[in-house]
């Protein structure tokens, strides 16, 4: 099913973005309005609003999300370590409904927060 949503259009190339890895299952690519040095965002390609909506047919996309994000932060030179944020929802301040998980890393270990937290 075709979704409209804003990282839908980017799986499909509508919208242009800087991609930092893309298989069959997930895209990522650097968030737009970086909260640290290096963030970027790791997607699956299925449209999934969020985890509240997830479900176990999700588990091995989601899985491979958690499972290349030391590789692709090890690409970015996130040696130091990083900080992994998934928002969900309004209490979450989510605001791309479409399931992401954020890469937070940078030299600066008192600036790995999103929005305060
Ligand atoms: P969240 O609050 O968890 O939903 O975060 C959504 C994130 O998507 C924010 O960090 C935005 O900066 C980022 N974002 C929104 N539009 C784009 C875009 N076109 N390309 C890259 N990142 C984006
Ligand atoms: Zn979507």
């Amino acid at each position: 099913m075709k979704h409209d949503c804003i990282f839908c259009r980017i799986i499909r190339g509508e919208i242009p973005s800087r991609k930092v890895y893309e298989d069959d299952d997930i895209l990522a690519f650097h968030d737009i309005n970086p909260a640290t040095p290096v963030h970027f965002l790791i997607i699956p390609k299925v449209h999934v609003e969020n985890l509240y909506d997830a479900d176990m047919g999700h588990q091995a996309v989601l899985g491979k999300i958690l499972g290349m994000a030391g590789e692709l932060a090890r690409q970015q030179g996130l040696d130091d370590g990083f900080r992994t944020v998934i928002n969900t929802g309004r209490v979450g301040r989510q605001e791309v409904y479409h399931l992401h998980l954020h890469v937070l890393g940078g030299p600066d270990p008192l600036n790995l927060g999103l929005k305060g937290a």
